[in-house]
């Protein structure tokens, strides 16, 4: 397989799918350009090597129209700042401006085309939309970690008319490194902490990781159907009462396979879902009747910490607790710190999978994390042990 380190863009012209969906405000103004940012490495590779760039990428969920107030034009705008050149820009990403734009990009220049999902066929994966787009380009480079689940024409029919040009950007290729050193051979002892609001939304997460790790830590709002599931009283937590049989399941498959499962033991609670309410502390499974379990008490975050500390590798997806409110905040922060500190002693740390990547950009520890993931559903699906159509078709 071509890697971007020895593939030779040279008189090329790369037609790269990135993930520009970056956040607005009214005005259109770029209010956080990490995913921008995020494809510089690649971008600039092919510019170097004397290769030009033709990006594409979607903004928003314009269904299937044209809608101006999802126009790629400004993010152009942005990231011409960001490499210090200029964008050209292409009011289609298909048809005659795009095709001559593109016929007369020069070494060096970069082009980005508009908004994908201008045309239905971008998400229904559309043979011919993806041939027209291919046409535009050498190589084909999906650098786009964010939409690799999805089997767009973009993100992964095209790779087809690409038989020998078709490879990873930098971004892509670094998150498939990620996850390979968590769940391919990871250095043990490997623990999985997995919170958030609900089991329902992490059950084959949970399901694939306990094939994996070693120790395996619950938390969130989740944690309160493991309570429930054990004989725990929860009080007014949020509980799913369908899934208690498969919190029971998986605590089973986890004894069976002799993982380690952490589930907490205390909690902070509210008598409301809300900042002002008033708290208190008590056993994880004698929560009173109309108070709520919205952060791990200190005993959890205590038995947690001690787990990540002796830990080689730790994937961590979803928040401890209601983080967004300060009162119940500290066992996110508390999990963030144990795993960066762990990553100080020498663990490889991944961070994926939605908010808890927006947990650790809060607390400022980022930077002390092996790899945070930029896929929020993708990294999701990943993590579930699913092939990820946009990765398999540049593999195949
Ligand atoms: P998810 O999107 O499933 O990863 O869940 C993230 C959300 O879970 C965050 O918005 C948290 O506020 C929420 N959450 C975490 N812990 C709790 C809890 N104990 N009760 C209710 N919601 C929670």
């Amino acid at each position: 397989m071509q890697t971007m380190d020895s593939y030779d863009f040279s008189g090329k012209k790369a037609l790269v799918r990135v993930d520009l969906n970056v956040p607005q405000d009214a005005n259109g103004r770029v209010t956080d350009d990490t995913r921008a940012r995020a494809i510089l490495p690649t971008v600039n590779k092919i510019l170097n090597d004397g290769g030009s760039a033709i990006l594409m990428s979607h903004l928003g969920r314009p269904k299937g129209k044209v809608n101006p107030g999802m126009s790629l034009k400004p993010i152009g705008d942005h990231l011409s700042g960001l490499l210090g050149k200029p964008v050209i820009f292409a009011s289609d990403c298909v048809g005659p401006d795009a095709k001559a734009k593109a016929a007369a990009l020069k070494p060096g220049e970069v082009l980005l085309l508009e908004n994908l999902r201008f045309h239905p066929e971008e998400e229904a994966g559309d043979e011919a939309f993806s041939k027209t787009l291919s046409e535009l380009g050498d190589v084909y480079v999906n650098d786009a970690f964010g939409t690799a689940h999805r089997a767009h024409a973009s993100t992964t029919v095209i790779a087809k008319f690409f038989p020998n040009d078709k490879l990873f950007g930098h971004l892509m290729q670094a998150e498939i490194d990620s996850v390979g050193k968590v769940l391919g051979a990871p250095q043990r002892p490997m623990t999985a902490i997995v919170g958030g609001s609900k089991v329902s939304s992490k059950i084959d997460v949970l399901q694939n990781l306990i094939g994996k790790c070693d120790e395996l830590i619950i938390g969130g709002g989740m944690a309160n159907t493991f309570v429930k599931a054990r004989g725990g009283h929860t009080g007014a937590s949020l509980v799913e009462d369908d899934l208690l049989d498969t919190a029971r399941d998986i605590i089973k498959a986890a004894a069976a396979k002799g993982v380690k499962l952490h589930i907490p033991t205390d909690a902070v609670v509210a008598d409301a879902f809300a900042e002002t309410a008033n708290t208190d502390q008590c056993a994880a499974d004698a929560v009173p009747d109309g108070w709520m379990a919205l952060d791990i008490g200190p005993k959890s975050i205590d038995a947690f910490r001690a787990a990540i500390l002796r830990s080689k590798t730790l994937l961590w997806n979803g928040p401890m607790g209601v983080f967004e409110m300060k009162p119940f905040q500290q066992g996110t922060v508390a999990i963030a710190q144990a795993v960066a500190e762990a990553t100080s002693k020498g663990a490889f740390s991944l961070v994926g999978g939605g908010d808890s990547v927006a947990a650790v950009n809060q607390f400022g520890l980022a930077d002390k994390i092996s790899y945070v993931s930029t896929g929020g559903g993708a990294m999701l699906e990943y993590l579930e042990g699913k092939v990820l159509p946009g990765i398999a078709a540049v593999q195949g």
